[in-house]
């Protein structure tokens, strides 16, 4: 569904990504592993065009998307849950995900739908989503990104500094949306959990794909060996 070619990504003189390729097809879940700085946001923000990179670095249905502007990429199913969640925080849950439903596109997700297959949700609909715990916003972010109907979710560091309990809070309700065959890329920097949850993996160091594979298969002390350069 969609591939990354030989990218590389600049901020200003400074060169992130060096020649990446990276895939993933509908319905996969793939894990991006690497340490500090590997270059795994700057992959994300590649793909959603948050970033200009080459255009035919990025191929969504084979078609050349690479540098298209976040909205345009929105519009043809790629949503990010960005890292640290940027709820707005002067609206309430409801009006959160009201906003980004009216923005994305018609499919089968809708406000009335994450409620319902998520009630967790229910609980804090009102609040203002400053007033909610780090896990109640990494839900709310999530479902944010799905009420845009996403063929293709990205999800950038959704454990960071969240507690064990809200961890898997957060993962079954991913588990609970991959079930209609969304694809989803995974940062995450517990490498445990992101090979329990993931079907393939990239290992990234200094900006290039250093190892990859099946999750399932993964050998620990080389994955160990790529994420740390050693
Ligand atoms: P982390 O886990 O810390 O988020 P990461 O693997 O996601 O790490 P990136 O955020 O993609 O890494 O950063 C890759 C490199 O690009 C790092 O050296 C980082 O300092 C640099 N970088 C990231 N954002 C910018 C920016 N806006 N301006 C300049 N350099 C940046």
């Amino acid at each position: 569904m969609l591939s990354v070619d030989r990218l590389d990504a600049h901020y200003g003189l400074f060169q992130a990504l060096f020649g990446l390729s990276f895939e993933i097809g509908a319905g996969e879940t793939v894990a991006l592993i690497g340490a500090n700085g590997a270059g795994k946001s700057t992959l994300l923000k590649a793909i959603v065009g948050a970033i200009r990179v080459r255009r035919d670095g990025v191929l969504l249905d084979r078609q050349p998307v690479g540098g298209d502007a976040e909205r345009l990429q929105l519009s043809r199913g790629v949503a990010l849950v960005p890292e640290g969640r940027r709820l707005f925080p002067s609206l309430t849950v409801k009006e959160n995900l009201q906003l980004a439903a009216r923005n994305g596109r018609r499919g089968p997700w809708t406000v009335e739908r994450v409620v319902r297959e998520f009630p967790v949700l229910a609980s804090f609909l009102d609040r203002p989503a400053t007033a909610l715990s780090g896990g109640q916003q990494q839900l709310v972010a999530i479902s944010r990104a799905l009420v845009c109907n996403p063929r293709l979710l990205l999800c950038d560091e959704i454990s960071l500094g969240l507690s064990p309990l809200a961890v898997n809070e957060v993962y079954d309700l991913l588990a609970g949306a991959r079930k209609d065959g969304l694809a989803v890329v995974l940062v995450e920097q517990n490498v445990q959990r992101a090979l329990a949850e993931s079907d393939r993996y990239y290992c990234i160091q200094k900006g290039r794909t250093v190892l990859s594979g099946r999750s399932d298969e993964a050998d620990r002390a080389a994955v160990a060996k790529a994420y740390f350069g050693v």
